[in-house]
């Protein structure tokens, strides 16, 4: 969701030479799937959060922590989430797939990308070239409770006309980085 003007190329996709030893298929490896956690083990130990698209064909589980939630207003945030981008993030060691039959990748520029269930419809995860080791997701696709907060707008500046922005929301025009 935090836009980029550079950046080495997208990160291979392809998973031949898989170094992790865990089972469970990392987003980096996210097509074409190597091998998926059992559903059970969404209530594993460790697991900060579990989340997925509306029609299931996505399901993931988070250990580690999560990022509070900023929006991002930016024009293809808007266009692609049809208002915007309200995420938060985690290591994307720590996104774990249990279902991704259906998860599509957007490459939106040669250094970003959106992940969306082809079936649904569903926008699920923004990533960037320049920040590898970290996944944005969706923060309305976590199940509830999040336990999260807002806590940042970016990209203010293009927010539609008929968005009431937030006057208790720290807000930048532009991108704004979290510490
Ligand atoms: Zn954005
Ligand atoms: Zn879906």
């Amino acid at each position: 969701m935090i836009e980029v003007a550079d950046g080495s190329a997208i990160r291979s996709a392809t998973s031949e030479s898989e170094s992790t030893s865990r089972s469970t298929t990392q987003i980096r490896d996210a097509s074409p799937p190597v091998s998926r956690d059992d559903a059970a083990m969404e209530s594993e130990p460790g697991t900060r959060a579990t989340g997925g698209c509306d029609c299931g064909g996505v399901r993931y589980r988070i250990t580690g922590e999560l990022r509070p939630v900023v929006h991002c207003h930016c024009t293809p945030c808007r266009r692609i989430t049809g208002h915007h981008m309200a995420a938060t993030a985690a290591g994307v060691d720590d996104v774990h797939l249990l279902a991704d039959a259906t998860l599509t990748w957007y490459q939106r520029t040669p250094t970003t990308r959106y992940g969306f269930c082809s079936t649904c419809g569903a926008t699920l995860f923004w990533s960037a070239a320049d920040k590898v080791d970290t996944l944005s997701i969706a923060a309305g696709t976590l199940d509830q409770p999040t336990g999260l907060r807002t806590v940042l707008a970016i990209y203010a500046d293009e927010a539609a006309d008929y968005h009431r922005l937030d006057d208790a929301l720290e807000t930048h025009g532009g991108e704004q980085l979290l510490n």
